[in-house]
């Protein structure tokens, strides 16, 4: 690299470009003031002062200008190394790495970002790590399950029968619907869901979904109730997005809610949202639980919840979905064994928005 292109001796070039200028102008400046001003018999003697004088000045100045020129590079320059190094070392992918904060105003903001930059990556690393580790760990589960019934069957011990072969079955179903759901979620934590927003009518969605659901609902002894205005309320979502999320949350209350339990979809709407509440009379969630409800693979009760075949990433794709829409989802429920609300709420169809993805 060209000495030329490095900031120290640029610095240092631009000091002494003032002082030369400075010089070269005093000497011009001195030179014509004393031809008008100085009686011609001191002419030399005062030209000879003014230069001795001159010759001192510059000199001194040439060195308070390298020594000042030294300081401020090496002040840019050393935050600048280390960015440099630092950013090599966040890319062999040690996240722990920070940079000390620098004197300077403008330096000291590029650190801050830089620094906040590296704690989001870590955070970013983290979570992937942890992502691994809990898809392993949910895949295990029903992997160990097929290979008992497998080993069993090939000692004799389980009889190849179909109800072992059922048993089977529902472990491979598992398997897949895990499977299904983390496809699912990379795309809609990619943004690569299509989202078709428009105005419908959410209570016919509503009261759609709750027909569709009834017989089911029925032969699970519970009960499925829609309170909801008698007129129609628009929402502007994609409706078939509405519904995949409406039935996620109907589809957990109706887990999470033993016999002879109620079920109720409610439509409410203002000036600028609709929402629809999905309450249930079933099991609750304890107030220490419902701020990590919507993370991946959440479950309040893993082992019951497993066993009815969650995956715990249901409320993640569906809060995702409803965020894509310009929505969101909360989670309410008074503790153990006092019901759940989730509500979904969305942009009013009376306002027309345009988002598409
Ligand atoms: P899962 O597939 O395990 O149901 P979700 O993401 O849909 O996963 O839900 C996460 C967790 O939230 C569930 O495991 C359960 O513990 C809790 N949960 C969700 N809905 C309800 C509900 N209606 N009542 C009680 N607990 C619920």
């Amino acid at each position: 690299m060209g000495w030329w292109r490095q900031l120290r001796w640029r610095i240092i070039a631009a000091q002494m470009l003032v002082v030369l200028v400075g010089v070269v102008t005093l000497i011009a400046t001195a030179d014509a003031l004393a031809a008008r001003t100085v009686d011609p018999e001191f002419l030399p003697v005062f030209e000879s002062a003014v230069i001795q004088a001159l010759v001192v000045a510059a000199l001194a100045a040439a060195l308070v200008g390298l020594g000042a020129s030294m300081v401020l590079a090496r002040e840019i320059l050393r935050p600048l190394r280390q960015l440099a190094a630092s950013s090599q070392r966040i890319a062999d992918g040690h996240y722990d790495e920070r940079i000390a904060m620098p004197l300077s105003d403008e330096l000291r903001d590029v650190a801050q970002s830089f620094n906040q930059m590296a704690e989001a990556l870590a955070q970013v690393e983290q979570q992937r790590i942890t992502l691994i580790g809990n898809v392993a760990h949910e895949l295990r589960t029903p992997l160990a399950g097929l290979e008992g019934y497998l080993e069993g069957m090939l000692d004799g011990v389980l009889p190849g029968d179909p109800e072992t072969i059922s048993a089977m079955q529902h472990e491979v179903r598992r398997l897949r619907r895990l499977v299904d759901d983390l496809q699912h979620l990379s795309r809609v934590e990619a943004g690569q869901v299509t989202i078709q927003p428009q105005v419908f009518d959410i209570v016919a969605l509503v009261e759609r979904i709750a027909a569709q659901l009834r017989p089911q609902l029925i032969e699970q002894c519970l009960n499925i109730i829609v309170e909801a205005p008698d007129e129609s309320v628009p929402a502007y979502a994609d409706p078939d997005r509405t519904a995949q999320v409406l039935v996620n949350l109907v589809g957990n209350a109706i887990r999470y809610t033993p016999e002879d339990g109620c079920i109720t979809l409610r439509v409410r709407s203002d000036a600028t949202h609709v929402q629809v509440a999905v309450e249930d009379t079933g099991i609750g969630i304890p107030a220490e639980a419902l701020p990590y409800l919507f993370e991946r693979f959440y479950r309040v009760d893993p082992s019951r919840s497993r066993a009815s075949g969650g995956s715990g990433i249901g409320l993640t794709i569906a809060r995702h979905l409803a965020r894509a829409m310009d929505g969101d989802i909360t989670a309410f429920s008074a503790g153990i064994g006092k019901g759940s609300v989730f509500t979904l709420t969305l942009p009013c169809g009376a306002r027309p928005t345009t988002s598409t993805r």
